[in-house]
Formats: structure tokens, C-alpha cells, sequence
């Protein structure tokens, strides 16, 4: 059953300050008329993405919360974006705001930011990287320790662990969610080669070192030779 309330207000833990108005995206109303096309195109994609994304999700873990939320970030003053974060019963949301649904240029665009971040879910990331982080922050820890640095410079090289050990595998992440998302995009009957195409307008991160995303040419390859993979040309 649905236990979401027409607006919700998210705290998000990576950002305490930061307070979200979200709105199911089968409730989303915008009142421009070229909003309200793409609000419909959105409507369809996350029941067929939704569904195709369950699926998967059932057939390789039997108890993980597979039941996906659709939501949408009405603010136009939002940044580009499209998330997943998980409510505190453990379900699965997928947050959308408003500028990156003004911004995909078709509903297989959208299907495939969409078939990206369940893959995330369905992967595991979220614990898996909090799980990197505790981690690497523990062995800077031990290293500042080991160097005779007291109570504050341990802390701070701890922060740095934790920061660098999320960091350092969100890019391995991203081209992981970016293999699965091609399948789930592809199982929910939209084409990811069309889909894909919306990586030539985000800006390419490069190479650097801490870039949380991977560039933009790795991850056209990934979804390339995924593509291959399931006969699509
Ligand atoms: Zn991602």
C-alpha cells in the first residue's frame, strides 16, 4: 500500500540543512503546459521501468524492499538531477527534480536515468559504499595514529578516509549501475542507445582524481557493450 502522503518533506542525511518537497510522480501536476506533456511521459516510464526494475530486483534478491517510488522534486530552482535514496522503512525512492525532467529530450531518456538509479538499488551501492567509507576511514585513522598524530589530526585524516573511500568507488558504481540500468532500460521496452544519448549533455568529469563520476566516453562504452551483449545492434 501506498503510505506516502501527497507531499513529503525528505531530510536528507548527506545534508541535514537541506530540506526537499517531494511529490509522487503519479500525482505531479506542473501547470506549464510543456511540463505537463513530459509529467505524462514520466507517468509512463516509471510504471514500465518500475515494473521491469521489480522484476529484476526479485529475481536476484528475495528479501531486499524491490517496491520503487517514483518522486519528483517540483522546483524548478533544483540542479539537473536524479537520485536514490531510501525512506526509513528501507524502500526504495527515486527522486527526479524538475530541471532534469525539463531537460530529457524523450521518454527513453528518461527511462534510462530512471533504469540507472534502480540499478543502484538493486546492486546495493547505498550500503556498499557506506560500508567503502567506514572502511577507508578506519585506515587513515590508523595510519594518522601510527604517526603519532593526536585526537583531532586522527579525526580529521578519518574525514578524509571517509570521504576518499566514497568517493573512490562511486565511479565503479556508476558504471555498474550504467550495465544493469542498459538491461532494465531495454527490459521495460525503451531503446538505451536512444536513451544514452542524454550523457552528451551532462558535463564530462574527465579523469580526475576524486571525480565521483566516471568520464563520460567509459561510460558509453559500458552501455555499448552492453547493448551488444543483448542484441541490440
Ligand atoms: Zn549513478
Amino acid at each position: 500500500m501506498h503510505r506516502l502522503a501527497l507531499l513529503l518533506v525528505l531530510l536528507l542525511a548527506a545534508c541535514a540543512t537541506h530540506s526537499m518537497m517531494v511529490v509522487p510522480a503519479t500525482q505531479w501536476q506542473p501547470k506549464d503546459p510543456a511540463l505537463q506533456e513530459k509529467a505524462r511521459v514520466l507517468r509512463q516510464v516509471s510504471r514500465s521501468v518500475g515494473e521491469a526494475a521489480a522484476r529484476e530486483c526479485r529475481r536476484r534478491l528475495r528479501s531486499a524492499n524491490c517496491d520503487f517510488v517514483i518522486l519528483v522534486d517540483p522546483s524548478s530552482k533544483a540542479p539537473a538531477n536524479a537520485f536514490l535514496t531510501l525512506d526509513e522503512d528501507g524502500r526504495p525512492l527515486i527522486i527526479f527534480t524538475q530541471p532534469m525532467i525539463a531537460s530529457a529530450q524523450n521518454a527513453e531518456e528518461m527511462a534510462f536515468v530512471m533504469g540507472h538509479e534502480v540499478a543502484h538499488h538493486i546492486l546495493g551501492h547505498i550500503a556498499r559504499q557506506a560500508e567503502n567509507s567506514r572502511e577507508s576511514a578506519r585506515i587513515f585513522g590508523e595510519l594518522a595514529r601510527e604517526q603519532g598524530k593526536d585526537d583531532a589530526g586522527v579525526e580529521s585524516a578519518q574525514a578524509l578516509g571517509a570521504e576518499v573511500g566514497a568517493q573512490n568507488y562511486t565511479r565503479e558504481f556508476e558504471l555498474e549501475a550504467d550495465r544493469l540500468g542498459t538491461k532494465i532500460t531495454h527490459a521495460a521496452g525503451y531503446d538505451p542507445l536512444v536513451g544514452m544519448v542524454f550523457f552528451q549533455r551532462i558535463p564530462d568529469p574527465g579523469d580526475r582524481f576524486l571525480a565521483t563520476h566516471p568520464p563520460n566516453a567509459k561510460r558509453v562504452e559500458v552501455v555499448l557493450q552492453t547493448a551488444r551483449q543483448l542484441g541490440l545492434r
